[in-house]
């Protein structure tokens, strides 16, 4: 066995280890309850970085443990198509050689999309074999793939026959950059300062006029009416008569409408149907004519007159200053307000009047609402259920239909002749209204969001009935960050249970975002971001995946730092250390592959086994709750304080002759067989390691999960590990070497303290100890007390006592003069007025730092006599 730990070395190198045993695969354990995870599929255009890292290190941690529970457990991976996201990436390879998509032609570009997928594709799936993800790679698959692909379109016409797929013409939020239309939570609102613009509206039929307020006054070239509120006193003479649009001149009706908001600007509105989601409602009761002024390119269209051609922003500015002009504009002012951006390019978007294809969302929330209510589906924590109903109790019509040509394109076909829709699965050749054969298919394509609804069980096999599909639907946990909620969440509830009859998963396990150390979101921009990648070549994968891990509380923003993985690494260090210590002691025979607790431990083996199993059960517990930080915690404390710092240093004179030597060794190997069960989870390579060499050639990844049995915990333990460590301390404070013998009475007033604690006081402290009684005077002792339980140790022979008394006065005098001048300070009233809030803190601190000090001086000083 290496001396040190090169996590390099060994992990990949057992990574393909567990692929060919196909230990990944949950045939590996036929017999087994089924256990299934389906991956948050990364886009295929991803790197992997550290949100990533935290979301799969999760997902590897349950399924590695269900495995070793003997779980048939499944952990499902594969990539999403990302529309705009790959689409983007060939555009601009093309505009590298002075090209467009539109150069190519839909086919060849989809075709080129295709290979840069083949060649450039498989990054991130590469990557998350680096971080030892256990998922079933034989499963693997791409939300465009052929079965998925088939699996969308049966979706889409299912939907379609049923109604809740429909193509209309409503307000869509266009991106002008992306040329594309954007769903609802695709658009970033950001609060800016934008100009209120007061415009006046004359009376057609006399004097007067009626007074609107728009931040987007380049949209009244489209205005086709004025509303206001119907109860509004000051209008009242109003509604009914008709106003002359400024610049346009054109007749337009004031209406009545109660979705008009009194209290924002003057009371009355302008109505631009084609503009304005409200407005285009108001104008669906009023049958008012909607007039499209904006193009997609931005840009104002022939209906916009005389300021035809100018981009929207620059005929803002033309607009207002004719108005200005001519006197229809009354004022201007600064309002603060949302403005929708394009999330993925941070263009504004422009709402506008677009014929798409939509699914008709209230039959299908009303039982994903229901499934989260009655627990069918329980979210930890359960606080992220409130925004989840929340979400879908207020959820829009969702626009589906997307302007890319990398995608599933929407299976609809219109008949040349008489403009027959025609949706089907597979492509109708003749119109079954007018039997026309000139058809032509829809150009549009789907969100992606579309297919990753279908995830849970398009990637089972759905629309076939197939072994995988009956075994693992409901899938057992989502893992996912809160920032995915509504995308995804919600919509594979809606469509799980539409189309499976049951929910797509029983749990949702949320996690927090990873966070630069001082809380800041990780962006390539701000220089703060972490690559997981660099991290693992600098401390490995598994020190990566241990940090991660242990900062996982369920819901919380997990600020990470390098030096989190640094400790890891040295955490990992300080295990190899421990079991190649053990491996020069033990014998394959003493670490058996499961169960075999000595059943007559000696006082310190029935001590560390009686922790193992508290700690292991409460770890248990910690971890199906999905409190991983907690139990990863836990379990590391535990390792580090009580099995390497006290146990292992308990064992070692023990082991070769010692009392015990059997228990001892059995409980050393048994103890550390468990600990790398407990963490293999979360370190695979490196338990796996250690487990080879401790135990022979078994694999971890397949052993079964401990189960240490529950037992009595000597009492003793916590007192002697009080009065070692006061030894220790005792030690420190006199400079006293480790290898300088000492002398230590044992006053027992209970009887109670056993005889192991001589040899292990000697083994741990270099005590000579003995039992016996109290000396007449401390003075001239280290005196320590614990419970019952008092220890003498005689200082004279360990240092020189005037020496040290002569050190000790003049500290005393030091320390009683420092803390005269700060007592006088604080007394001073002109101090505590002027001096800063904070020096004034210090000062106080500093008091109460020397008292203390002092009193253990004293203490020392009594102690010396
Ligand atoms: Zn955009
Ligand atoms: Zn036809």
């Amino acid at each position: 066995m290496n001396p040190t730990y090169e996590p390099s070395d060994l992990e990949s190198r057992w990574y393909s280890v567990w692929e060919q045993a196909g230990v990944f695969r949950p045939e590996i354990n036929p017999d087994g309850e089924p256990y299934c995870i389906v991956i948050p599929p990364p886009n295929v255009t991803g790197v992997l970085h550290m949100g990533h890292a935290l979301d799969m290190s999760i997902q590897d941690a349950i399924i590695r443990r269900k495995r070793m529970q003997g779980y048939q457990a499944l952990w499902l991976p594969g990539t999403d198509h990302a529309g705009i996201a790959t689409q983007n990436v060939v555009e601009r390879q093309l505009a590298n050689e002075g090209l467009t998509r539109h150069d190519l032609g839909r086919e060849q570009f989809v075709d080129q999309v295709w290979a840069w997928k083949a060649a450039s594709g498989n990054r991130i799936t590469e990557q998350m074999r680096m971080l030892g993800f256990s998922t079933d790679w034989t499963r693997e698959r791409f939300t465009l793939d052929e079965g998925l692909s088939r699996a969308v379109r049966r979706v889409f016409v299912s939907l379609y026959d049923e109604g809740l797929i429909y193509r209309g013409n409503r307000i869509i939020n266009w991106c002008p950059r992306c040329h594309t239309a954007l769903s609802d939570i695709e658009v970033e609102y950001e609060d800016e300062v934008g100009e209120l613009s007061y415009l006046r509206y004359p009376f057609v039929d006399g004097d007067g006029h009626v007074t609107v307020a728009t931040t987007r006054p380049e949209t009244m070239l489209g205005d086709t009416a004025v509303a206001v509120h119907p109860d509004d006193s000051r209008f009242a003479d109003a509604i009914g008569r008709m106003v002359r649009l400024p610049l346009m001149d054109r007749e337009i009706p004031v209406v009545g409408d109660d979705a008009v908001d009194p209290e924002f600007g003057t009371g009355a509105v302008k109505v631009t149907p084609a503009h304005d989601p409200l407005d285009f409602e108001i104008a669906e009761r009023h049958d008012l004519p909607a007039v499209k002024v904006i193009d997609t390119e931005a840009k104002i269209t022939r209906a916009g007159g005389e300021f035809f051609g100018q981009d929207r922003f620059e005929a803002r500015e033309a607009i207002r200053y004719e108005l200005e002009r001519q006197g229809f504009l009354e004022k201007v002012e600064d309002h603060h307000h949302s403005v929708g951006h394009c999330s993925r390019c941070g263009t504004v978007v422009e709402p506008m009047l677009s014929l798409q294809w939509f699914v008709k969302v209230g039959p299908l929330v009303v039982p994903a609402i229901e499934a989260v209510r009655d627990g069918s589906t329980r979210f930890t924590p359960q606080r992220w259920e409130k925004n989840y109903l929340h979400w879908m109790e207020n959820l829009r019509d969702w626009c589906i239909s997307r302007q890319l040509w990398w995608g599933h394109q929407i299976p609809a076909w219109y008949c040349d002749a008489c403009s027959e829709t025609m949706v089907a699965v597979d492509e109708p050749t003749i119109c079954t209204a007018c039997g026309g054969t000139v058809l032509t298919r829809e150009e549009d394509v789907l969100d992606t969001w579309f297919s990753s609804a279908l995830w849970p069980f398009s990637t089972l096999g759905w629309p076939d009935e197939t072994v995988d599909l009956a075994t693992f639907y409901p899938t057992s946990v989502l893992v996912t960050a809160f920032d995915i909620i509504t995308f995804w969440v919600s919509r594979m509830m809606m469509m799980g249970i539409h189309f499976m009859d049951d929910v797509p998963f029983r749990d949702v396990a949320i996690h927090g975002l990873v966070r630069s150390e001082d809380g800041r979101k990780m962006s390539k921009s701000l220089g703060n971001a972490l690559d997981p990648l660099e991290l693992v070549e600098r401390y490995g994968a598994d020190a990566v995946r241990l940090a991660l891990v242990q900062s996982a509380a369920p819901g919380h923003d997990v600020p990470m730092k390098e030096e989190w993985i640094d400790a890891a690494r040295r955490f990992g260090n300080k295990v190899w250390n421990a079991v190649r210590f053990a491996t020069e002691h033990l014998g394959v025979k003493d670490v058996p592959v499961s169960g075999a607790y000595p059943e007559h431990p000696e006082p310190e083996d029935a001590w560390i086994l009686g922790r193992l199993a508290e700690v292991g059960a409460e770890f248990d517990r910690l971890f199906d709750d999905y409190r991983f930080s907690d139990a990863y915690g836990l379990l590391y404390n535990f390792a580090w304080s009580e099995v390497f710092d006290w146990y292992i240093e308990m064992a070692k004179p023990r082991m070769k002759t010692g009392r015990g030597a059997a228990s001892a060794r059995q409980t050393l190997g048994v103890v550390l067989r468990d600990l790398l069960e407990y963490f293999h989870p979360a370190i695979p390579h490196l338990t796996e390691e250690l487990w080879f060499h401790l135990s022979g050639d078994e694999l971890l990844a397949t052993a079964p999960w401990p189960e240490p049995p529950l037992g009595d915990i000597p009492t003793s333990m916590a007192t002697f590990q009080d009065l070692v460590g006061g030894i220790r301390r005792f030690r420190s404070e006199y400079q006293i070497g480790p290898r300088v013998p000492l002398d230590a009475t044992i006053v027992d007033g209970t009887g109670e303290a056993p005889q192991w604690w001589i040899d292990q006081m000697d083994a741990l402290v270099g005590a000579d100890a003995s039992f016996g009684e109290s000396p007449a005077s401390p003075s001239g002792y280290r005196h320590l007390i614990s419970g019952p339980v008092e220890v003498f140790i005689p200082i004279a022979d360990l240092i020189d006592v005037p020496a040290e008394q002569a050190r000790l006065a003049k500290t005393i005098d030091e320390a009683e003069e420092q803390l005269t001048r700060s007592q006088k300070k604080l007394g001073n009233e002109s101090f505590r007025e002027r001096a800063p809030e904070d020096v004034v803190r210090k000062e106080e601190a500093k008091v109460s730092e020397l008292e203390t000090t002092l009193a253990k001086l004293h203490a020392q000083r009594a102690e010396l006599g």
